[in-house]
């Protein structure tokens, strides 16, 4: 029977699907198998001074070649993750201060001319708490919200298996929201934003104010905590108070079963999570009454790329 003929061809074809992480500095690509194991990676960089046009060029140029190397399997779409303000329905990006030349731009259709496949878009931190949804410390559940402790502090809520976007893509601005409102000034306009607070840039910042180093990193500071040192404890128990501040917020208003928190703070957890987990306690009736779980996330600078990777097997 010819129908069943074509049915078979069309299973019996590998397929794979292809993500980017674009990044303020680098782009990452890679194809991606159903599980969301990579196959291949090309990284580059992002050269926004060269302009969209460049970028696009650069980005295009990578997935033509992850394609060609798998010449024969079937492509399932692209994804592609990137910092900012987007419209997931027109594919188009409302504003991106990482990647300045890509705001204002119909992103999405731009790529899908070039490549002739189908293309979608996600904010990056909506990706990788996708990923980890789909592949990493998420799998058990629909309902999460992941952080990004780095330079500043992203943010992606996944309710009921699905991202939150809000109605200009710019819901989950949770490294944004005021954790002491006496406190430290943020670019955003606010003051006392969580992220000037906890982020890796905050745990410098408060290592000079405490006179440990003038251009510590956050990994440096935490290797003095580990060393002993009371002052690089003190950080990080004044980080983690911050963190428990904002997540008492969420725990309040979500009640999910799980908060991730992900990036290159993650290996000082011993040192802020006692201060972190005794705030929401204190500040949380939901949290307290129930068995609501802050873990780390699992799958580390890889949850953008496969959460992009894998959208348009879940689209
Ligand atoms: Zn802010």
């Amino acid at each position: 029977m010819p129908g069943s003929r074509v049915w078979y061809h069309a299973y019996s074809m590998a397929e794979y699907s292809i993500g980017v992480d674009l990044g303020g500095t680098n782009y990452r690509a890679a194809s991606v198998d159903r599980n969301g194991n990579i196959l291949e990676r090309i990284s580059g960089p992002t050269n926004s001074p060269a302009g969209r046009e460049a970028i696009v060029n650069a980005i295009a140029g990578a997935i033509l070649e992850l394609r060609s190397r798998r010449a024969g399997e079937q492509l399932a779409g692209i994804g592609v993750a990137l910092p900012g303000f987007i419209d997931i329905a027109k594919g188009y990006i409302h504003a991106s201060p990482n990647v300045p030349p890509f705001q204002g731009f119909h992103a999405r259709d731009a790529l899908q001319d070039k490549l002739g496949a189908p293309v979608l878009l996600e904010n990056d931190a909506n990706a990788a708490a996708l990923g980890e949804k789909w592949f990493g410390a998420g799998r058990d559940v629909d309902d999460l919200l992941l952080l990004t402790l780095g330079t500043g502090i992203g943010g992606g809520i996944i309710c009921g298996g699905k991202v939150l976007h809000g109605f200009m893509g710019m819901a989950a601005e949770l490294g944004h929201v005021t954790v002491d409102p006496t406190g430290n000034p943020c670019a955003c306009g606010n003051i006392g934003c969580l992220e000037k607070h906890a982020s890796a840039t905050a745990v410098s910042g408060m290592a000079r104010y405490l006179n440990l180093g003038e251009n510590l990193t956050a990994e440096q500071v935490c290797g003095l905590a580990q060393a002993g040192s009371a002052p690089a404890r003190r950080v990080f128990e004044l980080m983690g108070w911050a963190l428990g501040v904002g997540l008492a917020n969420y725990v309040q208003i979500f009640n999910f079963p799980l908060y991730l928190l992900s990036g290159g703070v993650l290996p000082a957890w011993e040192f802020f999570a006692p201060a972190m987990l005794r705030e929401v306690e204190q500040r949380s009736l939901t949290y307290r009454s129930t068995k609501t779980r802050i873990e780390k996330a699992t799958l580390g600078s890889d949850a953008g790329l496969v959460g992009a990777a894998c959208l348009p097997f879940h689209s």
